[in-house]
């Protein structure tokens, strides 16, 4: 499990949302942006509400949990909630002034200026 994919511990996580939105979707992009650029682990948020104990396991043992989130439905913080992983922070991209629409391809202006604002808040 944990060898083909990211899931595994590390001291920051990030589970973006990774809905069917320009928001859930920038979620996407900016976790995978900074799990790309070593800030931390882009991590299953589909083996978390599917209870893989391994998954579930190696969330917990981190430090920084970070749940991005594309609007205030905050599927991605509701579904660690509901696995008893500890969120130590909790973004909602509309709260940051996104408007939510079905494109499915943000841009990378807005993807680079919330991963900054995110970086900000983590570090
Ligand atoms: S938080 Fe909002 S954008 Fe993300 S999956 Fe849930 S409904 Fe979709």
């Amino acid at each position: 499990m944990a060898e083909t994919c990211s899931c595994s511990a590390a001291p920051t996580l990030f589970f973006p949302c990774s809905g069917g939105s320009n928001v859930g979707q920038l979620a996407n992009d900016i976790s995978r942006q900074l799990a790309m650029e070593g800030h931390g682990k882009h991590f299953c948020l589909a083996g978390i509400g599917a209870h893989i104990s391994g998954m579930v396991a190696s969330a917990k043992a981190g430090s920084k949990i970070v749940a991005i989130d594309g609007c205030p439905l905050k599927c991605a913080a509701k579904t660690l909630a509901e696995a008893n992983v500890p969120v130590t922070h909790s973004i909602v991209l509309t709260d940051w002034g996104v408007e939510k629409t079905y494109n499915l391809f943000p841009e990378s202006e807005l993807v680079q200026k919330n991963k900054e604002r995110l970086l900000a808040i983590i570090d």
